[in-house]
């Protein structure tokens, strides 16, 4: 934190920010963060409306202390360096003044590792707004209720970094990745406006286009 105990300001021309949530949608699929990012495709599913049910209390503005330790609720962060910007569901402040970022999941641990960056990409932002390290920090989730602690090792750190590089490259190219048919399809709000089934073929896309429009 610095001297007054306030975060540091973002700074005056640093290069437009990414969101934190692009970064999520990057490693479920850099696909579905280019349709987003880039053509400004968007979709509700059933996942995506029990996931923004399970933030409201979240993202609520404010604070309360709880077994003394202070709850920041969606907190605005922000970092120059990395070129992004989000906020954070809750940011726990601890006696010691510790900040611990806590992200809020609909369901269970999900299979595609993408939860833990996004929070270390938060904390990162942390890092930078307060100028102090932080060592961990934890993802709630709905379903089960439980908390599950994440440490921000450098292999986490690294991993975050090089997607979040990946990605601001793929949105500065402008260039959007063809489809690849997988399990992550199947949960993916997009699936509709991307039909990976067809355009991960293309020899199906082609005979698709064909009948549709009658080439
Ligand atoms: S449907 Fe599959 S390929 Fe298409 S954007 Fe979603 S996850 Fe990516």
């Amino acid at each position: 934190m610095n001297s007054t105990g306030t975060p540091n300001s973002q700074t005056e021309g640093a290069p437009d920010p990414l969101p934190l949530s692009l970064l999520n949608d990057f490693l479920y699929c850099p696909r579905r963060a280019a349709l987003k990012a880039i053509e400004g495709w968007w979709g509700e599913n059933q996942y995506t409306v029990q996931g923004e049910l399970s933030h409201e209390r979240a993202d609520l503005p404010g604070y309360e202390v709880a077994k003394g330790v202070k709850l920041l609720r969606a907190l605005p962060v922000f970092s120059d360096r990395l070129g992004l910007s989000g906020k954070c569901d809750i940011v726990e402040q601890h006696h010691d003044g510790s900040l611990c970022p806590v992200e809020y999941k609909k369901g269970k641990r999900r299979r595609f590792g993408n939860d833990d960056a996004q929070l270390c990409a938060q904390a990162l932002c942390l890092e930078e707004m307060f100028s102090r390290p932080l060592l961990y920090g934890a993802i709630f989730h709905a379903a089960s209720k439980r908390r599950r602690e994440v440490e921000f090792t450098p292999q986490l750190r690294k991993m975050t970094e090089d997607a979040i590089g990946d990605l601001r490259r793929m949105v500065e190219a402008g260039a959007v990745p063809p489809a690849v048919f997988k399990a992550a399809c199947e949960a993916c709000s997009l699936y509709h406006i991307c039909l990976p089934q067809v355009t991960s073929q293309p020899g199906h896309f082609a005979r698709a286009a064909q009948e549709l429009f009658r080439i």
